[in-house]
């Protein structure tokens, strides 16, 4: 059974944080109708940026290889899901009705070996993992999934996506009673056409095999070998290959062809390949894009296991806080690659508390700022440019510098109106610090804030009567004592204000 690129339930209209509100044109005449949107994207198959078109009107199917839930993810693991979910949020602002399935893949060796080691069930391994990358995924403001199947709860899809290949001739089960079963890559001429590579000069698959006919075939079911987990298919007792599971549950859920394909460029080849290999040998169209994210680096360099450890999330939003781990993690183009260092971080929250700060100060003259009605058309053309998240931020900022301008000027109805369109614009990328997802996330929460503020006020009056009487040093001494306590003060033409050090 497969179910429509298009739910019932849309996501559409303007994101709020992490909370997607419905809209209709008639209640929001600024809303950019489907006409004169012109997304284009950087297909991997087509190696070239091409014109987004929907395979149905206003709908949007997108899947996205999710964790191996092997071990806990670092940043390197997340960042594939902060960049899709920014390409989510753009298409939702763009009026699409968008399903997004992300699987996850709840068995393989590594997760068979974990268990073994700690002598645990397999599932216990998954369960633990696949929760610390839900963890992740909320923490750093990813709208979850419209849905997030698992690998082994869907087997009955699997073989039956076998028992095609094999009808087809694409597939054959290995002689030697093993339960493996692969694909017959000869029998695909097309087998290379993602990764642009010709078949015969590829190199081989992976290790374990047992009987293959070539050694360029690929596994699509393992079978059982003695004290594994196994499932039963007409061919023997066995378990998922990886590259099955991700054809099976994205024709489930998103229909035989849908329109992007994501992960991470490491995954381009043997996995996508294979992927679009077995499915579209099986007579399915499949994904009609391919969209990759660059790796996160160190030092130029694939994470090693060691470093990956010390960027475990629970650690990283230690040394920043979840949303100014978001801001890093999502602020170079998606394509680019990352390369991680303790001072990029450093920069990047201090980027994003500049943001924070103009937005606070902003609330201060003027009163609450509203999200703005629609963001600026250079926004909205960076982001429609295959997903042009750095100039997007370019435009974000210079926002902030003109909207610091207007204050210092005491031009509060232009700083309230920058501000009204900042806020909408970081909206589409999860970042607005007043949103349901992140107002209240950092040291100035709501209530607390209020509290500080009379507190402080009452400290600050006390240094005014010390000026008004020339006693400059106790009046210096208040403003070092604040400062120990963390309130920084700035004196303005306006009178003092006050923010909190942070770090
Ligand atoms: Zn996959």
């Amino acid at each position: 059974m497969t179910v429509s690129g298009c739910p019932t339930r849309r996501e559409t209209g303007r994101i709020r944080g992490s909370t997607v509100i419905a809209s209709h044109s008639a209640a929001h005449p600024e809303t950019v109708t489907l006409d004169n949107v012109s997304l284009r994207f950087y297909d991997t198959r087509a190696r070239q940026v091409r014109d987004f078109t929907p395979l149905h009107e206003g709908c949007v199917s997108l899947y996205l290889c999710g964790a191996t839930v092997q071990a806990p993810p670092h940043i390197g693991h997340i960042r594939s899901g902060v960049n899709f979910d920014i390409l989510r949020r753009w298409l939702i602002h763009r009026g699409y009705a968008v399903t997004f399935c992300r699987n996850v893949t709840d068995i393989d060796d590594k997760i068979i070996r974990v268990a073994k080691d700690e002598g645990v069930q397999w599932w216990e391994v998954s369960e633990r993992n696949q929760r610390a990358f839900t963890y992740a995924y909320d923490v750093l403001g990813c709208l979850p999934p419209t849905v997030e199947p698992r690998a082994t709860g869907h087997v009955p899809e699997m073989v039956e996506l076998m028992h095609r290949l094999i009808d087809r001739g694409h597939a054959y089960a290995a002689e030697d009673g093993s339960g493996d079963v692969y694909f017959d890559v000869p029998s695909y001429p097309e087998y290379g056409e993602l990764s642009n590579q010709r078949v015969e000069q590829m190199r081989t698959g992976e290790g374990d095999e047992r009987d293959k006919r070539d050694p360029r075939d690929f596994a699509l079911w393992k079978g059982a070998r003695p004290g594994e987990p196994q499932w039963p298919t007409p061919w023997g007792p066995g378990r998922p290959g990886w590259h099955l599971e991700c054809s099976a549950m994205a024709t489930k859920y998103l229909g035989p062809v849908f329109d992007i394909h994501g992960g991470g460029i490491d995954l381009v080849f043997p996995h996508h390949e294979n992927e679009s290999a077995q499915s579209k040998a099986a007579g399915d169209g499949f994904a009609r894009y391919w969209l990759h994210n660059g790796m996160l680096t160190t030092g130029g360099e694939k994470m090693s296991k060691s470093l990956g450890n010390s960027l475990l999330i629970p650690l990283m939003i230690r040394r920043v806080r979840p949303v100014e781990l978001r801001y890093y993690l999502g602020q170079a183009h998606y394509r680019s690659s990352l390369d991680y260092s303790d001072e990029a971080l450093q920069e990047a929250a201090a980027a994003y508390q500049r943001i924070e700060g103009f937005l606070t100060r902003v609330a201060e003259v003027a009163g609450p700022v509203p999200a703005g009605a629609e963001v600026p058309a250079d926004f909205a053309a960076a982001l429609d440019d295959d997903l042009g998240v750095s100039q997007a931020l370019a435009i974000v900022h210079g926002h902030v510098r003109e909207g610091n301008t207007a204050l210092a000027d005491g031009a509060k109805e232009r700083a309230a109106e920058l501000a009204a369109e900042l806020r909408t614009m970081l909206a589409v990328l999860g970042l607005d610090p007043l949103s349901e997802q992140w107002a209240g996330s950092g040291a100035e929460s709501a209530g607390m804030r209020d509290v500080i503020d009379a507190l402080v006020s009452v400290a600050l009056g006390q240094r005014q009567a010390a000026r008004a009487r020339k006693d400059y040093a106790a009046a210096d001494e208040i403003r070092d004592q604040l400062g120990a306590a963390g309130v920084l003060v700035e004196d303005t033409p306006q009178g003092p204000r006050w923010e909190l050090k942070r770090g």
